[in-house]
């Protein structure tokens, strides 16, 4: 039998050094000498941690999206060695660059934080003395708002006002006439929104060209299309963010700035290692920066088109199901703007079903796999099938049948 000493020689593959190999490093030794690995730990079980079949959708509260295997082969293939931060953003801005059509990008801790630098960067410029100030404008010298349209003054502009900015909101383009100053930072355009203002992208874009003002673009859940990663940095937004973590399935922990070359560059005045900055604690791991890059990546050399039809015949299992109850009706849309995949509305008439859109999410819960659907109104949910596993269609049609079916008899 070996001893103890022969045992770690053997293991580690290489000659004793002393004390090098801890004790708590070797595998659970069984009686008979024979190395055996200990159980993976599942710290959702451990932690009494609820998980679930996801019909919702991409949300932040739901922990987003699941990262693809060869983002996670990334984040574990570069986590045992060291290199330099910037080298890394320098790398990979100059890959997504090319990727999304923009002079420049580097990866942020979101799409939010994403903005919050931007704007950063079109503040201070490369004025290494102005970049401690923010968010402190006063008396700097520095611009200090923003400009959008009053549809598009949405909570994630929070981003914007970190900065010390504050946010003028207009309506038509006279407005914006009227709005801009020295004092204008950037005239800001939210996608998901923008069948609610007045204004369309290339207006947007055109009015900021004539009154001398950047223009910035968000559209943190607006893939698909993939075509909006090129679409606005080809219209001329001097800034684009987007979420990693949403249908790209890049780390849910991060983003991507993108833009003019300038812009961005001054954007990384802001962020780690760079410490009295605002961004300081907005920092993003080379892990995710380069697991960031293979989702991007992923995406935009995927076959869209057959995970399209995919979404199709996996929505339609669903709708199948549940179509033919009596009182139940059922309709697919595909949302124009943002999560702009095929998503499945099912009422139902509560005369005849007797269940609430809340009893049924809770049943839907409380059952064994654990379903998450989406909301949509009173007598009403929303279901979704791209944050799906393969099969699991299959799951989430039996259970709203069966509760469903409970409900109407
Ligand atoms: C999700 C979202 C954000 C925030 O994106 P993160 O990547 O989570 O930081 C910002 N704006 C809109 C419109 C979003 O949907």
């Amino acid at each position: 039998m070996l001893n103890r000493r022969q045992l770690i020689q053997r293991l580690s593959g290489f000659p004793l050094l002393g004390g090098l190999f801890a004790a708590t490093s070797l595998p659970t030794l069984t009686v008979a000498g024979t190395p055996k690995q200990a159980p993976k730990r599942d710290l959702y079980k451990e932690l009494g941690i609820r998980t679930f079949i996801n019909a919702a959708g991409t949300l932040t509260f739901m922990t987003g999206s699941l990262m693809h295997d060869e983002v996670l082969d990334t984040i574990t293939g570069t986590a045992k060695d060291f290199c330099m931060l910037d080298e890394v953003q320098d790398k990979v801005g100059e890959r997504i660059a090319k990727l999304v059509h923009s002079e420049a990008a580097v990866v942020t801790s979101g799409a939010f934080s994403g903005m919050t630098l931007g704007l950063a960067g079109i503040l201070t410029g490369m004025d290494q003395k102005k970049v401690p100030q923010l968010p402190h404008l006063e008396y700097t010298g520095m611009k200090s708002e923003v400009i959008c349209q009053k549809a598009h003054d949405i909570g994630y502009n929070q981003a914007l006002t970190n900065t010390g900015c504050k946010i003028i909101q207009v309506e038509t383009a006279e407005d914006v006439a009227k709005a801009v100053n020295e004092r204008t930072a950037v005239m800001h355009f939210l996608n998901i929104e923008a069948d609610k203002g007045k204004i369309q992208h290339e207006e947007w874009v055109a009015l900021g060209k004539k009154y001398g003002v950047p223009t910035s673009i968000d559209i943190a859940a607006d893939v698909p299309p993939v075509s909006n990663l090129w679409r606005f940095n080809d219209m001329g937004f001097d800034f684009v963010v987007v979420s990693g973590g949403k249908a790209m399935r890049g780390p849910q922990s991060a983003g991507i700035l993108m833009g003019k070359k300038d812009l961005i560059a001054a954007a990384r005045l802001h962020m780690a290692p760079r410490g009295s900055t605002i961004g300081r604690g907005m920092k993003v791991n080379k892990e995710e920066i380069l697991g960031m890059y293979v989702a991007l990546e992923k995406y935009v050399n995927a076959d869209h088109d057959k995970e399209w039809k995919e979404w199709e015949t996996a929505i339609a299992v669903v709708q199948n199901a549940v179509k033919p109850l009596n009182g139940v009706t059922t309709e697919i849309h595909v949302p124009p703007l943002g999560n702009h995949t095929p998503t499945l509305r099912i009422a139902w008439d509560k005369e005849k079903v007797k269940t609430t859109d809340k009893e049924l999410k809770d049943a839907l819960r409380a059952g064994s796999p654990s379903i998450e659907v989406g909301n949509a109104g009173e007598n009403a949910i929303n279901v979704t099938v791209f944050m799906l596993k393969p099969g699991q269609e299959k799951i989430v049609a039996t259970r709203l049948k069966e509760e469903l079916s409970k409900a109407s008899a």
